[in-house]
């Protein structure tokens, strides 16, 4: 599985960390050229500012080559600010990627309770640890969004298609669970693309 991971900014380098441990290949999505004759199989959109990464996104002409892949169907992890840039709606601010029917709520936690950890059953997981830094939460998800997981009632995980977005951090916490199920969707997708090309050839 070769992974590539946006790293413009923020917390790119943990899930790099993450991935590579269970035995994913990761390379950096910092320019086009980086996208050049390269297999990629799964992207992970980190976490950061997402005010920012979208003004780099476009400034790089990262933006059209990005969600081109996305929108044909290659597997994306979004995490926080992530979340954000994936979704189709943003409250009180621009979306960016707008590929997914989800609304979400920036900094949803306020400032006094902007980074916290709690734990809350995640579908098919079980009970998985969230680290939370200046988290959104999805504030409304359409009715082909799969909602994973909600704390305080509040949605913070949820899929769409081959897009799984979570508001908290799981490349910060130990467990690797959560990187791992979206290993899988990479698989699944490596292995439809294989089965069109030998169709095809
Ligand atoms: N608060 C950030 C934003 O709105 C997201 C924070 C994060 O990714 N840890 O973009």
């Amino acid at each position: 599985m070769r992974i590539g991971i946006l790293a413009l900014q923020g917390a790119f380098a943990e899930h790099a960390a993450m991935l590579q441990r269970i035995g994913a290949e990761c390379f950096e999505i910092r320019k086009v050229a980086d996208l050049d004759g390269q297999e990629m199989d799964g992207l992970v959109v980190p976490g950061g500012e997402s005010t920012v990464m979208t003004k780099l996104l476009h400034g790089l002409k990262l933006f059209e080559p990005l969600r081109r892949e996305i929108t044909g169907g290659l597997p994306v992890l979004g995490t926080c600010a992530g979340l954000i840039l994936l979704a189709g709606r943003v409250e009180g601010g621009r979306p960016c990627f707008a590929c997914m029917d989800i609304t979400a709520k920036r900094n949803a936690y306020g400032r006094q309770l902007g980074s916290f950890e709690t734990e809350a059953p995640f579908a098919g997981l079980g009970t998985v640890p969230m680290v939370f830094v200046r988290g959104p939460y999805i504030e409304s998800a359409g009715k082909n969004v799969r909602v994973l997981a909600r704390v305080d009632g509040h949605i913070v995980a949820a899929r769409q298609g081959n897009m799984l977005v979570t508001a908290f951090h799981p490349e910060l916490s130990r467990d690797e669970r959560i990187h791992r199920y979206f290993l899988k969707m990479a698989e699944g997708y490596g292995r439809e693309k294989s089965a069109v090309e030998t169709h095809c050839g």
